[in-house]
């Protein structure tokens, strides 16, 4: 079972971005910590005995915000409800300039083997549209910190297709991402979700998508981070041997995930949670009755069929070819035909000229 935790606090809030997040404001940092706590062991007590977590990625939000007090007593209550020494990757998203180098070796005390850092771009002026807090200056420092503090394992997420961002702009970001020898990069195209800002500047015409555009970018990806030794196992994700995230590999090939904290999402067999997006409604539901569920879904085997294909062929792994009804194994034989997917004894997978067409592709399919 993977486990994630919802952090919801950020110092700022990202015209792009459409995770459920807010400004601390007035929380009572203490009794959010304590509700996750508690909605752990309750939610624990639910599962079958030896449901423990395999892998532990706290998101948000930014979870490096929490102060050393309220990151330990966090920790402090995951061991309380959890035998977690199975747990062998344990990620940390974290902003840069949201911590210094004492706190980063209080992230490596707690055990956390891996730091996600959300740097998105190392120039100025594409910080300055996407409304990060940072310095490119300071997204380097982090890095390096993290490195000194002795994380094992660092991943940088990067984004492309933004506005106002040039292919050389993009060149920059990723010769300078290299340069920092990070273990692992995600490389994310920008998306416009609803009910953001950047949305908003879509419908109004400010800001347009361009698939060539994308594309560029997404080519240039591939080619500078395969050349620095990263593997491109997933659409958007490079590793350095060793450095594939463990988490995010259960998730697309489908394992059960635990979420706690507002907004987060749980899937144990096919049972789908979600929890309340609001966080003071979140700590009174779970002080109340000990989880703050808020919707219930019963998957079918279709939608669960459906998810597995569109996430498993983002990944170098591909998917099992059960999966496939007879009418799409006989249109995935077409695409094979047109060199888009590899068919082999049990698997299909994307090749290097259907992986940019992933999302069209998997549409085929399903
Ligand atoms: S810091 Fe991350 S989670 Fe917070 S608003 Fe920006 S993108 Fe969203």
């Amino acid at each position: 079972m993977l486990l994630y935790l919802h952090i919801p606090f950020c110092h700022r809030i990202c015209p792009y971005c459409s995770f459920y997040k807010h400004t601390p404001g007035s929380t009572p940092i203490g009794k959010f910590v304590g509700a996750l706590g508690e909605e752990a062991l309750q939610r624990k007590g639910n599962l079958p005995l030896s449901s423990n977590p395999t892998s532990i990625y706290l998101g948000g939000g930014t979870p490096s915000m929490l102060s050393s007090k309220h990151l330990s007593a966090l920790f402090a209550s995951l061991h309380n409800a959890f035998d977690i020494t199975e747990a062998t990757e344990i990620t940390l998203e974290a902003n840069p300039a949201t911590f210094d180098l004492k706190k980063a070796r209080h992230f490596k005390s707690l055990g956390v083997t891996r730091v996600s850092l959300g740097i998105q771009s190392f120039t100025s002026h594409v910080l300055e549209t996407l409304g990060r807090e940072h310095s490119p200056e300071q997204a380097s420092d982090s890095v390096k910190l993290l490195r000194e503090a002795g994380i094992p394992s660092i991943n940088i997420d990067l984004m492309f297709s933004i506005p106002g961002q040039s292919l050389a702009d993009w060149e920059a970001t990723l010769h300078t991402a290299i340069s920092l020898k990070p273990d692992h990069i995600s490389a994310y195209n920008l998306t416009y979700e609803e009910d953001t800002a950047f949305f908003d500047s879509l419908k109004n015409g400010t800001y347009s998508e361009n698939e060539d555009h994308d594309a560029d970018h997404y080519h240039l990806a591939e080619k500078l981070l395969t050349s620095a030794g990263f593997d491109h196992y997933e659409t958007s994700n490079y590793a350095q041997p060793g450095h594939h995230s463990r988490h995010n590999q259960g998730y697309w090939q489908g394992s059960d995930y635990l979420g706690l904290g507002p907004s987060a999402v749980s899937t144990i067999g096919n049972i789908r949670q979600k929890n309340i997006p609001d966080t003071a409604a979140y700590i009174k539901q779970v002080n109340a009755i000990g989880n703050a569920i808020h919707e219930t879904e019963e998957l079918t085997s279709a939608q669960r069929r459906i998810e597995l294909i569109a996430l498993g062929l983002r990944t170098t792994k591909g998917i099992p070819i059960d999966l496939l009804v007879p009418e799409s194994l006989e249109r995935a034989r077409v695409l094979a035909s047109e060199n888009l997917l590899r068919i082999g004894d049990t698997r299909l997978h994307l090749t290097a000229l259907g992986r940019p067409l992933v999302d069209p592709i998997a549409a085929e399919l399903i």
